[in-house]
């Protein structure tokens, strides 16, 4: 790193030089990180918020590094959408998630959907692909985009269009967190939005900690939409949500992320709808 020169020179954070070096070091990681299978997803349930019951299910990557031990999505998911490795990991995701909602009574999975991978030009023919090797019907498959990557990169919203006339869904992740022009909503392909969680978070009761979800509510309803809280940790934040409202949720009042074998799947309801 250097150091503050006698000049005034710029000075460089060590602390910024070492987590560049260590971001470096970790995208290598990741880009070999698949084929030695260091990989792998957890399901976490998205609920019915009148009587807890799973109907869906959300598909979160893990990664046990050989060394360093599990790494936080939070951590190598930005890395790995900016070295690209994050196209391969997040078809991989999507075969691994239809691949289990075909044996599932589940209404739907949803996987997450970077902004790098919805910019490559194979996207659609990449996830039908995907759907027509697994069987998985399209009606049974959430894709969860980012605002920002829907309004930044404008080449997204043809490729949402154009999935979304095959009858998969599309949600907007962390609703609220973003820029998004309200207006701009109305035009979007877009069938359900995540009210994140730090949102979920600030209801204690009053009104001004509701103000944000009871406006994405009432939002979502006038719109048509179907609104999924995020991050319901306690039982008043979901009897608030029920005010409110709001008739999914997922959170870990009701269950964290498990591997699919660990999830008692028989709670699951019967018969799809
Ligand atoms: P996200 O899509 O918003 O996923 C929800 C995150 O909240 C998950 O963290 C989940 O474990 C966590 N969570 C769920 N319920 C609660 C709760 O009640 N309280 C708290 N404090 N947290 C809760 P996770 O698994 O660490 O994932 C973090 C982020 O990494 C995800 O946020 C998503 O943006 C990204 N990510 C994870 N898997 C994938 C993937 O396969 N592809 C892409 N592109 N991104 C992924
Ligand atoms: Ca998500
Ligand atoms: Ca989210
Ligand atoms: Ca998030």
């Amino acid at each position: 790193a250097k150091r503050a020169g006698s000049h005034g020179m710029a000075v460089h954070d060590p602390s910024m030089t070492d987590r560049r070096a260590a971001d470096a070091a970790l995208g290598e990681d990741i880009a070999v990180a698949l084929e030695r299978g260091q990989l792998h997803v957890v399901y976490q349930p998205i609920v019915d918020l009148e009587d807890g019951r799973p109907l869906a299910a959300e598909t979160l990557l893990r990664w046990q590094h050989p060394r360093l031990g599990p790494v936080p999505p939070d951590q190598f998911i930005p890395i790995a959408e900016r070295n690209g490795a994050i196209n391969a990991i997040g078809l991989w995701v999507l075969d691994q998630a239809c691949r289990q909602a075909v044996e599932w009574d589940a209404r739907y999975v949803s996987v997450n959907l970077s902004p790098r991978q919805l910019q490559e030009p194979t996207i659609v023919h990449d996830v039908l692909a995907v759907l027509r090797r697994t069987g998985l019907d399209p009606e049974r498959l959430v894709l969860e985009v980012t605002e920002s990557a829907i309004v930044d990169e404008n080449a997204g919203i043809p490729a949402l269009r154009a999935l979304r006339s095959y009858g998969i869904r599309i949600a907007i992740d962390d609703f609220g967190t973003g820029y998004s022009s309200l207006h701009y909503l109305t035009r979007m392909p877009v069938d359900i939005l995540k009210i994140d969680r730090t949102f979920v978070n600030e209801l204690n009761g009053t009104s001004e900690g509701a103000a944000v979800t009871e406006a994405v509510i009432r939002l979502s309803q006038a719109l048509h939409l179907t609104t999924i809280a995020e991050g319901i940790e306690t039982e008043e934040q979901a009897a608030e949500l029920r005010e409110l409202g709001c008739t999914r949720g997922q959170g870990y009042l009701y269950a964290r992320p498990h591997p699919a074998e660990e999830l008692d799947w028989n709670r699951f309801a019967t018969s799809p709808s």
